[in-house]
C-alpha cells in the first residue's frame, strides 16, 4: 500500500497513519517528523530547516523531494508507506510523480481528511500544552496562522490536483478517531 495523507495541520494524519501502518504493514513517512529529527541532530539540514520551520513556512522544496526519495530507497518501504506532510504544494507533487515513475512505483490512493480551520486551531493549542518535552517551536499562535494560510495557498490545490487524476478519496476528519479511521478503511477498500 502506497498512499498520501492529505490535510491541514492538526488534521490527524499522524494518528491515522499510525493506524494505517499496523493495518496495512506499511512505514509512516513524516516530513515534519525527518526535520525536526535533522534539527534535534543539528544537521546541515536541521541548521538550514530550523527557523523557517517555527516560523511556519515551507522548507525549500529540493530539500524534501531528496529526503523522501532517499527515505523510499530504504529496504523497509518495499512493503509499501504512508506519506504524511508530503507533498505539499505542486511542484512537489510533480517531483513526486517523476521519482515514483523513475522508481517504477505506483500510489494507490490519496487520502484527503478534511477539517474546517476553527478546529484545527483548538485541536493544535491542545496539542501544544500535551505535548511531552514542551511544545513544538510552531505551535504557537503566530507560526500556526501561517501555517494553516500556507495549507490553504500551496497545500490545497492538491486537492484539485489528484482529483484529476482520479485517486482523491476524502474523509470527514471531524468525526472521532476511531471514525476516521473506519472511513480511512472503507475507501482503501474500495480502491
Ligand atoms: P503540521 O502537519 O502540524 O503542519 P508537520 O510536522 O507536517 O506539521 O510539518 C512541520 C513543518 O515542517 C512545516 O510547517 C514545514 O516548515 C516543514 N515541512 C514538513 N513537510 C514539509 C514539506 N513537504 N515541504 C516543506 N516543508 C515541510
Amino acid at each position: 500500500m502506497k498512499l498520501i495523507l492529505l490535510g491541514p495541520p492538526g488534521a490527524g494524519k499522524g494518528t491515522q497513519a499510525v493506524r494505517i501502518e499496523e493495518n496495512y504493514g506499511c512505514i509512516q513517512l513524516s516530513t515534519g517528523d525527518m526535520l525536526r529529527a535533522a534539527v534535534a541532530a543539528g544537521s546541515e539540514i536541521g541548521r538550514e530547516a530550523k527557523e523557517i520551520m517555527a516560523r511556519g513556512e515551507l522548507v525549500p522544496d529540493a530539500v524534501v523531494v531528496k529526503i523522501i526519495s532517499d527515505r523510499i530507497d530504504e529496504p523497509d518501504c518495499s512493503s509499501g508507506f504512508i506519506l504524511d506532510g508530503f507533498p505539499r504544494n505542486v511542484t512537489q507533487a510533480q517531483a513526486l510523480d517523476d521519482m515514483l515513475t523513475d522508481k517504477n512505483l505506483k500510489l494507490d490512493a490519496v487520502v484527503e481528511i478534511a477539517v474546517d480551520d476553527g478546529i484545527l486551531i483548538s485541536r493544535i493549542e491542545k496539542r501544544a500544552l500535551e505535548t511531552q518535552g514542551g511544545p513544538r517551536d510552531d505551535d504557537n499562535a503566530e507560526s500556526l496562522k501561517k501555517r494553516l494560510s500556507v495549507y490553504h495557498e500551496q497545500t490545497a490545490p492538491l486537492i484539485k490536483y489528484y482529483k484529476e487524476k482520479g485517486v482523491l478519496r476524502s474523509v470527514d476528519g471531524m468525526a472521532d478517531i476511531d471514525n476516521v479511521s473506519k472511513q480511512i478503511e472503507e475507501v482503501l477498500k474500495q480502491r
